[in-house]
């Protein structure tokens, strides 16, 4: 077999695997790296499922260039620890290495199954993805704080606050957690079951006036952390008889809020004007419908954490000097904006898409191009832009975050 006839065997091999893969999609076309006048057809080893999902990092648009960070990271790729009562997983600086102030945990606690009684460092919110949930917690005053929270509700426990979270019936909860720190790390906090472990009996005796044979049955370390309960019982009952409730709650309905509606799409921000005790984080829940788009736009005090709850998208992020880059989401992924940065987010699916603006700050902030752009005298944008008449009639004074508006 002469080396040519063998290289056209390997070739045809290697096609015939590609067809196979393909084939699971039927007929969809191999995606290939290149564009009219630009780069070549991959002939592999190539990871297809993978490239189909980043279109825009695969072919990116001929307007991207330079480098920036990596800004998407799907909890897909994060390490699920499995519980006896439930899982959790991750997305931190070490996950996405340019997330320095946030970072994000997707938890599931099954009916019943308890988050144990902990506390942290960091300042913990939460946005509820599924089912129900029971969260508690006490302030430093002594004060007390029981609710039951479901789709769309948020909860914030300042940093040292100590809580707990518990599913449900039917089928136990499912929720992210967004902490004001980037390299926090929700396999180290302080766990009440730890602090026992590693007290001796005689100080635990001193300490609620028992004897010390009352203690030494606490589970081993780790036992709990996510753990199966019974169910608890009605709501009114678990609020402590008489202990005086925390002057502002823990928690929100965010779906409560009447959002700001355009044609395509809706947006709900949530800072600390409308949930007071949420003094370090801002968010914004956006629906985009098909064929809209997050508007062009900045955010002026501090970097975007976004997480995506529904459907698929696209984010273009411009970072000064020419460079820019594109970026493909869908449900379940991290994105990331460095502060200042400009973007947009357009639905690039046919279904609505929702996602989470999430940002280490008391207050919510973004400007608008094109209100920032018609709030400006004519002759000097014109004089940047060399833009016609139709651009500049069609600037609008008043923001429009989602469009067309
Ligand atoms: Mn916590
Ligand atoms: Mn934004």
């Amino acid at each position: 077999m002469t080396l040519a006839s063998r290289r056209t065997m390997l070739a045809t091999s290697v096609g015939g695997l590609l067809a196979t893969a393909a084939g699971a999609q039927a007929g969809q076309a191999v995606p290939e790296p290149q564009r009219p006048g630009h780069g070549g057809t991959d002939p592999g080893p190539r990871n297809l499922m993978r490239e189909r999902q980043n279109p825009d990092l695969l072919v990116p648009p001929a307007t991207d260039h330079g480098t920036l960070p990596n800004l998407r990271f799907s909890f897909a790729d994060a390490h699920v620890r499995l519980e006896t009562g439930g899982w959790t997983r991750q997305v931190t600086a070490r996950e996405l290495g340019v997330s320095k102030n946030i970072a994000g945990v997707n938890m599931r606690l099954n009916a019943g199954g308890v988050r144990e009684l902990h506390w942290h460092k960091a300042a913990e919110w939460a946005f509820m993805l599924y089912g129900s949930a029971r969260i508690t917690a006490i302030d430093p005053q002594g004060r007390s704080f029981v609710d039951d929270v479901g789709v769309g509700d948020l909860w914030y426990f300042p940093a040292g606050i100590p809580h707990s979270i518990q599913g449900l019936g039917p089928d136990g909860a499912e929720f992210l957690l967004v902490f004001d720190d980037g390299e926090f790390d929700e396999d180290n906090t302080f766990l009440i079951s730890d602090w026992f472990r590693h007290t001796p009996p005689e100080v635990l005796a001193k300490n609620f006036g028992v004897p010390a044979s009352s203690f030494g049955r606490t589970p081993e370390p780790g036992e709990l952390y996510i753990f199966p309960a019974p169910l608890p019982g009605p709501l009114d009952q678990d609020r402590a008889q008489g202990a005086e409730p925390v002057p502002h709650g823990f928690s929100h309905r965010m779906m409560a809020q009447t959002p700001l509606r355009t044609k395509s799409g809706t947006v709900r921000i949530t800072d600390s004007s409308v949930f007071p005790v949420s003094t370090t984080i801002a968010a914004a829940l956006v629906e985009v419908e098909p064929g809209g788009m997050r508007e062009l736009h900045w955010h002026p005090n501090t970097d975007e954490w976004q997480y995506y709850i529904q459907g698929q998208a696209r984010m273009g992020v411009f970072g000064a000097s020419g460079q820019a880059r594109t970026f493909d989401y869908r449900a379940g992924d991290v994105g990331y904006v460095p502060f200042a940065m400009g973007h947009y987010v357009e639905n690039t699916g046919d279904t609505t898409l929702r996602f989470l603006e999430m940002f280490k700050s008391s207050y919510y902030a973004d400007v608008s191009l094109d209100q920032w752009m018609a709030l400006t005298p004519p002759e000097l944008v014109r004089a940047h832009l060399k833009l016609d008449q139709q651009v500049m009639d069609a600037l609008r004074k008043r923001k429009e975050p989602v469009v067309p508006a």
